[in-house]
């Protein structure tokens, strides 16, 4: 069912706890953490702890949820002191996206090309 753990997800099972994770910030409903593989001097994601299998099926599921990682990647941001930043919602293998549950890449501390490749 929509927004129920998944067995085998990484990001569900980082949210109960079972796999670790440097978490810089937590709400009720999101948790964000640094990526494993950064991109960027400040690469951190932001995910709903409801599994949803990306950005479109999450607003669609639970768009306040959707509102509440958008606004934790501000707070991130604030927190890093970034005044630039990117956003990004990866959707489909083609576009490199490699964990199916909904996460937001926040990138910063260098500049940032665009377009992106
Ligand atoms: P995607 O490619 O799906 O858009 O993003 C998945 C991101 O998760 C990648 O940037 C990857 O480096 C990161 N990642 C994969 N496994 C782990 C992990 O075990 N811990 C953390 N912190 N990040 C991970
Ligand atoms: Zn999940």
């Amino acid at each position: 069912m929509a927004g129920e753990p998944q067995d085998d997800c990484l990001f569900c099972k980082l949210v109960a706890g079972t796999v670790p994770a440097t978490i810089v910030r937590e709400s009720d409903t999101t948790v964000a953490f640094r990526d494993i593989n950064p991109q960027a001097p400040t690469h951190i994601l932001v995910i709903p702890k409801a599994h949803y299998e990306n950005a479109a099926s999450l607003a669609t599921g639970a768009p306040e949820l959707a509102a509440d990682v958008l606004r934790e990647t501000q707070a991130v941001a604030d927190d890093e002191k970034l005044e630039s930043y990117r956003t990004i919602f990866n959707t489909g293998s083609g576009a490199g996206q490699t964990i199916w549950h909904a996460h937001a890449h926040v990138l910063g501390g260098r500049g940032l090309e665009w377009p992106p490749g």
